[in-house]
């Protein structure tokens, strides 16, 4: 079993590289740990992945707003936030070769001990010790002088920082929500299993303000705790292997009042953490007031109420997402070639919802009008050129990076003004004209 689900990782990782969705960050140079680059698909499938984010979350609702904070803050900040002080994980050091993991972490204790055992020595674990995960930057152009500042070891606090500008700029009431999608930085002390621990990844989160009631905040939590596991499972996310599961008392952040986690059944070690609901009370507000001396409560019209709101907070990682989806989706079904590899992304996920193809490449006639329609639809879908090799190849080839339709331009097309959509599920081949084409996928995109 361990042996099948690490070869599932091995060949996830192959593919990402092969066919340009991730590569290891600064290759060439044999690589920085713990970060990825996205290549042509990867961007695509990211994108589409905060697009869906972004439509659910903000486009489809009257009681959010979105905004986008800048990376680098004040490093009161952090001070605020606690994390300077509480950003850590316990970490324990080998006493053999001292590599350090996270005392959590029991996979990986087990396989560095595995590889003392070999060498015939008994190794052992030194006591839990902090460490603060925020990376650091210096800024300023002044050697001696510059100011030590943290890059964002979360996207939250962007947001809590501008509550009253935002109150003030939109007029909102409470309960409305703040949703943001940018990048976080943490010196993990172990990062691995792919882009599942980065140190460079990418967040999509909420932070809703809501009464400050025991009774009003748990509804909310209870309400996006649901929201958000229908967003993965309305995009194609096989409900078996997502659960909810709520944090013990010893996990829970500092702020935390109440934390459940929306888990996936990874082929790494089981259960892993892919996005985090919480109630975080009114820490960040009334830290945030504390700390800038500016008074960030709020008045209530109808009540004339003045309170410091609490915060329900959805917090997802855009790349542990798009990994999940990539593991998800990928398939092998035995086919009268021997295996055919199946990316099943769902087709508002995939880096091309449509491949487009001549059936013969050195048919000018064929070529021709394959580009008019290829033309015609690239202003409504992201759509694939592919005139290279035979159709089944191509089919492959679509079939591996997810594209869920192939549209093959052939000579009944010259003479009837149809054309071949072949359903990358099912195989199933239908011939519709193709000016129906864009309202035939959009109806399919639903
Ligand atoms: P973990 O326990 O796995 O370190 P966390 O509880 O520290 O995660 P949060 O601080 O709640 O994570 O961050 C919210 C989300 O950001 C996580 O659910 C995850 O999807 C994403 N995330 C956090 N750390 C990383 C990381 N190092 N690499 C990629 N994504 C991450």
């Amino acid at each position: 079993m361990a042996n099948t689900q690490e070869n599932l990782m091995n060949k996830i990782v192959s593919l990402a590289k092969r066919r340009g969705f991730i590569f290891p960050g600064s290759e060439i140079y044999g690589g920085l740990a713990g970060t990825w680059d996205y290549g042509p698909l990867g961007v695509l499938l990211k994108r589409n992945i905060k697009n869906e984010f972004w439509r659910a979350m903000v486009e489809e609702r009257d009681d959010t707003v979105g905004m986008d904070a800048a990376i680098l803050m004040s490093p009161k900040v952090w001070e605020a936030s606690g994390h300077t002080a509480a950003f850590t994980d316990p970490l324990v050091e080998c006493k053999i070769c001292h590599e350090r993991v996270r005392a959590d972490e029991q996979n990986e204790k087990e396989a560095h001990e595995e590889i003392h055992k070999k060498e015939k020595v008994a190794s052992s674990w030194t006591e839990p010790r902090q460490f603060n995960l925020l990376v650091e930057a210096a800024l300023g152009s002044v050697e001696g002088k510059k100011q030590t500042v943290y890059l964002r070891g979360e996207i939250t606090q962007g947001v809590h920082v501008n509550f009253k500008n935002v109150l003030d700029s939109t007029w909102k009431k409470i309960p409305f929500g703040i949703v943001q999608v940018g990048k976080a930085f943490r010196n993990e002390i172990t990062p691995g299993n792919f882009t599942f621990r980065s140190r460079e990844f990418e967040q999509m989160e909420l932070q809703y303000y809501v009464k400050p009631s025991e009774a009003e905040s748990m509804k909310q939590l209870d309400y996006w705790k649901e929201e958000r596991m229908n967003w993965y499972l309305r995009l194609g996310m096989r409900k078996e292997n997502l659960r909810f599961r709520e944090h013990e008392n010893d996990e829970q952040a500092h702020y935390a009042k109440a934390a459940w986690d929306i888990e996936y059944s990874s082929p790494f070690g089981g259960w892993k953490e892919c996005e985090g609901i919480h109630n975080r009370g009114d820490w960040d507000l009334t830290r945030h007031s504390q700390f800038s001396g500016v008074n960030l409560s709020y008045f209530d019209e109808e009540t004339k109420e003045r309170y410091i709101p609490w915060v329900i907070e959805t917090s997802g990682g855009v790349d542990r997402a798009a990994l999940f989806f990539l593991i998800d989706g990928y398939c092998e079904e035995p086919d009268k070639d021997g295996v055919r590899l199946v990316l099943k992304l769902h087709p508002r996920l995939a880096p091309y919802q449509a491949a487009i193809f001549p059936l013969l490449a050195n048919r000018p006639e064929l070529v021709d009008r394959a580009r008019q329609i290829y033309t015609m639809m690239k202003s409504s879908c992201a759509i694939c050129w592919d005139d290279i090799g035979n159709i089944g190849k191509r089919y492959r080839r679509q079939d591996e990076i997810g594209t869920p339709f192939c549209i093959t331009v052939d000579f009944e097309t010259l003479e009837d003004g149809t054309v071949t959509v072949r359903d990358r599920d099912t195989m199933q081949q239908e011939r519709i004209k193709s000016t129906e084409l864009e309202v035939y996928l959009r109806d399919k995109m639903r």
